[in-house]
């Protein structure tokens, strides 16, 4: 979608810091850090959130959370991180391109805001 800001990072026309990417997926770190590690798996593909996965694209899914929960050993918050998916914005999305956030590296605590 020419007006999504996760396909032009996938484009490349907007800059992020990649830590992983696929022919399905793109992880980056978040541009505001919501705890020392926070980064954010995507799919290549454009569906506007978590309630675009269905039976025909749930493998997608799947191995958005593998890498994330890959990507969170390697950047050491293997033993502890935090998996948010935001969809619609009364659950706080605010980018409507699915979109998977991995954070660590601090206490969590329970209920979310
Ligand atoms: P949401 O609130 O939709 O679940 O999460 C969207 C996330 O995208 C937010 O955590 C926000 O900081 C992040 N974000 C928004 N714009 C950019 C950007 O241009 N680059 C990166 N790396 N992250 C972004």
């Amino acid at each position: 979608m020419t007006d999504c800001l996760f396909c032009k990072i996938i484009a490349g026309d907007i800059p992020a810091e990649t830590l992983y990417q696929d022919d399905d997926i793109l992880a980056f770190r978040d541009i505001s850090p919501q705890a020392p590690q926070h980064f954010l798996i995507i799919p290549k593909k454009h569906l506007n959130g978590p309630a675009a996965i269905t039976a025909g694209n749930e493998e997608l899914f799947g191995k958005m959370m593998r890498v994330g929960a890959e990507l969170a050993a390697q950047n050491g918050i293997g033993e502890g991180f935090r998996v948010v998916l935001n969809n619609g914005e009364q659950a706080g999305q605010t980018v409507f391109h699915l979109h998977m956030h991995i954070l660590g590296g601090r206490p969590m605590t329970w209920p979310p805001g």
